[in-house]
């Protein structure tokens, strides 16, 4: 059997196709969907990650704009930043962009974002909302995950998922948005992480596999049961004298092994990480579409 390949990127742009129409009603009815990401340092991977923010949001029409603030900006100042983004109605997202230098608490930094404008869903507010059943917003990575499930025709209802990792962002909320009773949901969860023992005796039983551990393709192909369907959320950097980086990007599965026994499987790059910058943009439409209402 060969696996039927996930693509993000094709359903990335599906799903951005059918924003750009959104975003056309809304814009005629008075409203430009805006977005505000603050970055602190230039760390390269966060540069390239705004980046990819700044041209989806164009892509879509959306107003996006990136603050730029110093490596050594103060925790005080940073604050001082979201409180005056709270209040400004031009932007219905605010995003501060992960991680943030030392001197910063990051959890202060997720706790002074006004959940309504929470759209990475990280704010405790929008975490135990999601987890009771009635999210304002999503978190994206999870959210592209379910996405990614329901339009490659693999529907987790009714379905044994097993995640690996337990992480805030993606572990953790995906188990929470694939145990509710809703379209997109209905699965039976399994969460494994480093307390579990006999990992390859919980993802045999998968029917769904979740791989989101960051350790360079630890899930093996005897691991797997076949028919499986797995997301490789993972996404790490290996070292490869072939190319011209020096590297390459491997995901947390052994792909190569695997795509000769599953059903489906996301590739990596090209499978969940492009999913990840348009749910953000699908959080953003849905604030502008929350304060529309509200008018
Ligand atoms: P974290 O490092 O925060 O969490 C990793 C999790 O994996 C932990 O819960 C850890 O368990 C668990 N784990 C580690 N080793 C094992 C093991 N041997 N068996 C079972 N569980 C294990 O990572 P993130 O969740 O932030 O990210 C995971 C991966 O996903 C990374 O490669 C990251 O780059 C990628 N990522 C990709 C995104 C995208 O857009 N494509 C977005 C976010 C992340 P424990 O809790 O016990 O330590």
């Amino acid at each position: 059997m060969t696996a039927q390949i996930i693509s993000g990127v094709k359903i990335s742009e599906e799903i951005r196709a059918e924003l750009a129409e959104k975003v056309k009603t809304i814009r005629a009815k008075g409203i430009t969907p805006g977005l505000a990401v603050i970055l602190v340092g230039e760390d390269p991977a966060s540069v390239s990650y705004v980046t990819g923010k700044a041209k989806a949001a164009e892509e879509i029409g959306v107003h996006e704009e990136t603050f730029r603030m110093s490596a050594s900006t103060t925790e005080a100042e940073l604050l001082n930043k979201i409180a005056s983004l709270n209040k400004d109605t031009k932007f219905h997202g605010i995003l501060v962009q992960l991680p943030l230098p030392k001197q910063i608490d990051e959890k202060k930094v997720i706790n002074a974002i006004d959940p309504a404008k929470d759209v990475d869903a990280f704010h405790p507010v929008n975490v135990g909302k999601m987890l009771i059943g009635e999210p304002d917003f999503m978190p994206a990575t999870p959210s592209g995950i379910v996405e990614l499930l329901m339009r490659s025709g693999n529907d987790p209802s009714g379905k044994h998922v097993v995640i690996c990792g337990r992480s805030n962002i993606v572990g953790k909320p995906i188990m929470a948005m694939l145990v509710q009773k809703v379209k997109g949901g209905n699965a039976t969860v399994t969460v494994t992480h480093t307390g579990t023992k006999d990992l390859t005796n919980f993802t045999r039983q998968a029917d769904i596999l979740i791989a989101a551990t960051g350790i360079p393709q630890m899930i093996k192909g005897d691991m797997v049961k076949p028919g499986v369907v797995v997301i490789d959320v993972g996404v790490n950097r290996v070292e490869d004298a072939t190319k011209k980086s020096g590297f390459r990007l491997v995901g947390d599965v052994d792909f190569e092994a695997i795509k000769e026994k599953a059903k489906a499987i996301t590739p990596v790059p090209g499978g969940v990480g492009p999913m990840t910058i348009t749910m953000l943009m699908v959080s953003t439409v849905r604030a502008a579409e929350k304060q529309l209402k509200a008018k």
